[in-house]
């Protein structure tokens, strides 16, 4: 198809039959005099009052409970850059049909006009009682890391910036199982990171939480390696700031086992790729245009594990394997934050997955014949729906095992027969 008529096409999608992609409707009956006195004054009036009495009631008899807010500004919306909150909007709906068809969330799509921190802050914090949780999304670094760290601590929902905690769980279970087709040790290997962004940063996080050595990665951003005599670096780059020179990426790329891209197109070159270690795993996930094209790094070494944010290519690390999950899971025990444990619970779940004999409607779903664990299979596929048995009870007792539920789940055979439904 050309390019001229996608766009068209992706223009009309949004248009017709009517404007955007999400909408509300009713859930209790609404046709006689008495549904309405009911479902507006004066019986509203009841439900009002018993949860003036006790908030937690608000669970009980509003949507709270399963209502997630998806809130951006519009700074750093997919790769286009900062284009204002109007023209985010249609992102922030498309993540709201996400959530409903894969996990049943129900989403209110928030565009904020405000690139100031502490207004953004404050706007969240004002709207939160009307949600059981709050995704955050496509907000520019560093600002992103201010908001949500205050987020998170102010307020007794979940909060998760997904651009971050999303790519860093999806990519975690990537990397775990390209460790062990590729025999390699994560306690010892060695990373090589190309870019410092929102996404760079809180992978390589959730990498040392899983075993990786700090000592052992590498960072680069366009000025060059994150080296400890820098003076622009943010907080939590610093905390992977190095002490060694690099001239350049290709530098640090020599003997690397694992070379991690979440910065911009064709910036490893198949001479770079061809000084990586045995085995080499290489995740270039810039969108749309890949640190290295997909064919030619597969040309340029056979023993190579790749992964890509695209979707024509095998391996692709895509957000929607993790977000309606974990917020599904984090909602149905009430958890009051999404934890480091919830987010390695689900790296877990992923990974697992992976390795599970692959139902017939997968590969239908797909065009494939055969799916099965290895170099080209090695994170689960999104129209998989083992994805909604197997990630939110993960992240569940992980809430569970962590004391932020607070409303555990006792009967899990109940609870994943309910997923079912
Ligand atoms: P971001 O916060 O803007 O970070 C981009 C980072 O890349 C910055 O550290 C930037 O350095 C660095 N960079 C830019 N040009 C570079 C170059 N020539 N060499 C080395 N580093 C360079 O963006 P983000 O949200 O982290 O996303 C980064 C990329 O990953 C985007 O292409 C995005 O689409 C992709 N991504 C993919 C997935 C996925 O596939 N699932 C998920 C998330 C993000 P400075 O700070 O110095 O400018
Ligand atoms: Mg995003």
């Amino acid at each position: 198809m050309s390019n001229e008529r996608k766009r068209r096409e992706a223009l009309v999608y949004h248009a017709k039959p009517k404007p955007g992609k999400i909408e509300v409707r009713p859930t209790k009956k609404y046709s006689t005099q008495r549904d309405l006195s009911l479902a507006y004054s004066p019986g509203v009036a009841q439900p009002c009052l018993e949860i003036a009495k006790n908030k937690e009631n608000v669970y009980k008899y509003t949507t709270k409970g399963n209502l997630v807010a998806v809130i951006s500004n519009g700074t750093a919306v997919l790769g286009l850059g900062d284009i204002g909150p109007e023209a985010s909007k249609p992102v922030m709906e498309g993540k709201g049909l996400l959530f409903k068809i894969f996990a049943d969330i129900d989403v209110f799509d928030i565009e904020v006009d405000t690139k100031n921190i502490d207004d953004f802050v404050n706007t969240v914090k004002n709207i939160a009682p009307t949600f059981g949780g709050i995704n955050l999304e496509d907000i520019k670094a560093p600002e992103a890391f201010e908001i949500e760290r205050r987020l998170k601590k102010e307020l007794d929902i979940p909060v998760m910036h997904d651009d971050q905690h999303g790519t860093a769980i999806i990519s975690s279970a990537a990397l775990l199982n390209a460790l062990e087709l590729a025999e390699k040790d994560i306690k010892k290997v060695k990373i090589v990171v190309s870019g410092a962004g929102s996404a760079a940063m809180a992978c390589v996080s959730l990498y040392c939480s899983l075993g990786v050595k700090k000592e052992n990665i590498v960072m680069f951003d366009v000025k060059g390696v994150l080296h400890k005599d820098r003076e622009d670096l943010a907080e939590i780059q610093k905390e992977f700031a190095v002490s060694k020179n690099y001239n350049s990426l290709a530098d640090g790329v020599k003997d690397a086992d694992v070379f991690l891209g979440l910065s911009v197109g064709d910036v490893l070159t198949p001479q770079m790729l061809k000084t990586m270690n045995d085995n080499p795993i290489v995740f270039a996930m810039a969108n749309p245009v890949s640190e290295i094209d997909y064919d030619l790094a597969m040309k340029t070494r056979d023993d190579i594990i790749m992964a890509t944010g695209r979707s024509d290519h095998p391996n692709q690390v895509n957000n929607v394997l993790g977000f309606p999950y974990i917020f599904r899971g984090a909602l149905d025990v009430r958890a009051t934050a999404i934890n480091e444990e919830m987010k390695m619970a689900a790296v877990r779940a992923l990974a697992n997955l992976a390795k599970q004999n692959v139902p017939e409607q997968v590969n239908i779903a797909y065009g494939e014949t055969k799916l099965n664990f290895g170099r080209d299979y090695i994170i689960p596929k999104p129209f998989d729906s083992r994805l909604l048995t197997e990630v939110p009870p993960a992240v569940a007792k992980a809430a569970i095992e962590t004391g932020v539920a607070k409303e555990p789940i006792y009967d899990w055979a109940r609870y994943e027969e309910e997923l079912y439904e």
